[in-house]
């Protein structure tokens, strides 16, 4: 397929919003003060568009190619209406904790979202050494009402069954697939490590266990339509506003574009994943109480989950059969899931070709101990997540090597 559309640049921008009623009221076209492209973006195009009364807006544009590789690694744009219409789903259900979509333009497969810039991406928060508070605990509510409100259990089947068939992202997903859960395993040519941690790396692949688990984790993966999950859950898909030292004032999920009907667990995986890589830098920092608040929202996320999951059961789509013992049935099982995908979450950051910036961004002799660690853990959940029954089972498989003793 041939994409044939004008890409956003600083020259055509305030004509396109000229062109969108859909914006008025919320930036002045004629009276633009600013264009900054922002995207740290190894996808797409993203420009913050400020008017003389320093009203903002975002614009999110999808190229028909991975923007890091250039045009050699085509892409679908259409991962542009994957994102503006999972978050548009999980905007109606807790509009508090998502990013709005202003308008989404399906032909030149753009964005149109709310400025956010007083606010911080997540991941940049916590690798400055700040905590904000209560993020985890909403981050739960979130995954919650995205796990109901988008699924059988909250909604018509029939609906549910339309929505499955309109939300499909394979060439999305077979990233995944391949980068998550494959790569980690068996080495295509983009791995990479520190000399320092090659043993490391060849005791991963060695490890049969770990193999096994990725395979589970891969085929739960691409079988388990459970609900429209956002994908791509990491620190780096979160924005926070607020002090460090304080609750957050502000909490916003953004860049779903991975999403698709897939397993509940995969989004919480994702987050514990990316809490242990804040205590593994922590901890190579020596910030040692930091290191222990980190992991410890893994069991903040968890259980805010878990409560609102078990409110939303109450009075979801069906009560009979979907009763009270099978809400429970079902929180064991997504718990046991979520150890399996942060195992494979934390091998593929360390191993694999996209690595994350808590981890690099620490000098070499504190960044292999770091990975060192992260590894070990991701072995040690590989080991464990089958029956795991209680959330603090997590930190006691992680802490001996994400923490000093
Ligand atoms: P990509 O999918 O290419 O990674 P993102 O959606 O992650 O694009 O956006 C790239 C960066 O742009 C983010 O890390 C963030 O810094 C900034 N950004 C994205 N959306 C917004 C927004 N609504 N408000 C302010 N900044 C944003
Ligand atoms: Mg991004």
């Amino acid at each position: 397929m041939t994409h044939d559309y004008t890409f956003l640049d600083a020259d055509n921008i305030a004509e396109y919003l000229r062109s969108r009623p859909e914006v008025q009221g919320r930036i002045d076209p004629d009276r633009i003060a600013s264009i900054r492209e922002i995207g740290d973006g190894n996808l797409n195009l993203v420009f913050h568009v400020l008017d003389a009364d320093q009203r903002g807006i975002i614009l999110k544009q999808s190229l028909p190619y991975v923007r890091m590789t250039g045009d050699g690694w085509p892409m679908t744009p259409e991962r542009a209406a994957r994102e503006a219409n999972s978050l548009q789903e999980h905007f109606a259900l807790t509009p508090e904790l998502v990013v709005e979509v202003v308008v989404y333009d399906p032909e030149r497969y753009i964005l149109v979202l709310e400025d956010l810039s007083d606010h911080s991406v997540w991941r940049d928060a916590l690798n400055r050494s700040e905590q904000h508070f209560d993020v985890a605990r909403r981050l739960g509510s979130y995954v919650a009402a995205v796990a109901v409100g988008t699924s059988i259990l909250g909604r018509d089947r029939g609906e549910v069954a339309e929505r499955i068939a309109e939300t499909q992202n394979p060439e999305l997903c077979t990233i995944t697939e391949d980068l998550v859960f494959t790569e980690p395993v068996f080495d295509i040519g983009r791995n990479s490590v520190l000399p320092e941690n090659a043993a490391d790396a060849a005791a991963l692949t060695a490890d049969r266990v770990f193999a096994a688990a990725m395979a589970e984790a891969k085929w739960r993966f691409m079988t388990q339509a459970e609900a429209l999950i956002h994908g791509d859950l990491h620190t780096g898909s979160v924005m926070v506003r607020g002090a460090s030292g304080a609750s957050a004032e502000s909490v916003k999920v953004f860049d779903s574009e991975f999403a698709f009907y897939g397993p509940v667990a995969f989004d919480l995986g994702a987050l514990f994943a990316n809490y242990s890589f804040a205590a593994a830098r922590a901890t190579a920092l020596g910030e040692t109480e930091r290191a222990s608040w980190a992991l410890s929202l893994v069991s903040e996320t968890w259980q805010a989950f878990e409560q609102e999951f078990l409110r939303l059961s109450e009075n979801w789509h069906e009560t009979n059969l979907f009763n009270g013992d099978f809400a429970r049935a079902r929180l064991d099982r997504i718990r046991e899931e979520s150890f399996l995908f942060a195992s494979a979450k934390m091998a593929r950051r360390i191993v694999g070709a996209a690595k994350v910036r808590d981890i690099e961004t620490l000098e070499p002799g504190l960044r292999a101990p770091a990975a060192r660690a992260t590894l070990a853990s991701a072995r040690a959940l590989a080991a464990n997540w089958r029956g795991a029954s209680d959330i603090a089972q997590f930190s006691e498989l992680v802490s001996p090597h994400l923490l000093n003793s």
